[in-house]
């Protein structure tokens, strides 16, 4: 199989955990006799520094005509004073709109190995196998109108909260098609009590689960659900929410995992699907060796999964990851008492000769 990859690596730690997860896809390629070709892209504040706007129309061009595109991470304290619309997160909402990626997918799976780095009991954790999708370009993240005004001498700020039934069905059928992929239950997430917008939410997801009789229905408020991810995580099979309950939320059941470095996430909805880890460009620890590559290298295996059908080569990828933490191999956000600590190019290597054996 011949397939185009665009690559953005972007900011600080996403050079670095993209370089893994190129060296991955290349022992893949070995391993099962594909030829995987990549377009590096510019994004964020590397694209700022170079072009002076944070999504060239190029990269958009090059993702366009690519099979998938793997994005590391934007953003970083050296283009923090820029204005709201040269902020290199605007790379992220261009390409979300651009690209018409309407639906996050984000899996907060635990590694058993883990279990002991989570902030939670392992009796609570043991089992939490939970998707969380998240719509994606619609909500206040998008709504209009929106900004600053000062009147009397008085700033006031507006966002604007906006769903659309169509808007909904759509996700709703993504959350459904996945579920009757696996344990067949989808909890909607709303503020039905207090918001408009929440309650055409839930009735359009009821209208969209007459298609999917096979597939139970439960509906959450935000608040209930942010309880019940700390309190009873095993309850959930996949969570479907509006942009900014899924943004918050899907933060909330990652940590559940032990790392928002082992977090990956896929971005579906157009012709093509985005790959990214959660998390951010981490400049705390950027260009030392300490970011841990697994949510990128995870991220491969669902590009493996959703975009090429490549069922075989994604579970390769993830046994990988799974035995080299079996192992004890640790990068420093997850390294316990006993286990070895390793930097991200150590985790890279442990991982691709796991992938050759
Ligand atoms: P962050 O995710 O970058 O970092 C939060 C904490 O987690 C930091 O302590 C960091 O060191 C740690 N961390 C993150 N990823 C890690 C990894 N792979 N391995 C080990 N530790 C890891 O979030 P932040 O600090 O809030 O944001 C930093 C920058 O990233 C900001 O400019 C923000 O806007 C941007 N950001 C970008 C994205 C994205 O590109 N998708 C997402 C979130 C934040």
């Amino acid at each position: 199989m011949n397939k185009n990859i665009t690559i953005i690596p972007g900011d600080g730690i996403g050079q670095e955990v993209v370089a893994g997860a190129i060296k991955v896809l290349e022992v893949v390629g070995k391993k099962f006799h594909h030829q995987f070709r990549f377009t590096n892209a510019l994004a964020g504040g590397a694209a700022l520094d170079a072009v002076g706007i944070p999504l060239p129309e190029e990269t958009l061009k090059s993702c366009r005509a690519s099979d998938a595109v793997l994005l590391g991470a934007v953003g970083g304290p050296k283009w923090d004073s820029k204005p709201p619309q040269l902020k290199p997160e605007q790379a992220l909402l261009g390409l979300r709109k651009g690209l018409g990626l309407y639906a996050n997918i984000r899996p907060a799976k635990i590694y058993p190995a883990l279990i002991s780095a989570s902030s939670l009991k392992r009796e609570i954790l043991e089992g939490v196998d939970i998707i969380v999708v998240r719509e994606l370009t619609g909500g206040i993240y998008f709504g209009t109108p929106r900004g600053v005004e000062t009147k009397n001498g008085e700033r006031t700020a507006t966002n604007t909260l906006t769903y659309s039934e169509f808007e909904v069905r759509r996700i709703a059928k993504s959350a459904f098609d996945i579920a009757r992929k696996r344990r067949k239950k989808v909890c909607s997430v709303d503020k039905a009590n207090i918001l408009e917008t929440s309650q055409l939410w839930r009735s359009a997801i009821i209208d969209a689960a007459k298609e999917f009789p096979d597939v139970e229905l439960s509906h959450m408020y935000v608040d209930n659900c942010a309880m019940q991810l700390i309190r009873n995580p095993r309850r959930f099979d996949v969570i479907v929410t509006e942009n900014m309950f899924g943004d918050i939320l899907s933060d909330e059941a990652a940590m559940l995992t032990g790392s928002i470095g082992m977090l990956a996430s896929a971005s579906l909805g157009g012709t093509v699907a985005l790959y990214e880890p959660v998390h951010g460009s981490a400049p705390d620890i950027a260009g030392q060796n300490k970011a841990n590559p697994i949510a990128t290298i995870a991220s491969v295996a669902m590009m493996m999964r959703f975009s090429f059908n490549l069922q075989s080569e994604a579970d390769a990828v993830e046994a990988a990851i799974q035995k080299v933490l079996d192992n004890g191999f640790r990068t420093s956000d997850i390294v316990t008492e006993g286990c070895t600590p390793v930097g991200t190019k150590e985790m890279t290597e442990k991982i691709c000769a796991a992938i050759l054996l």
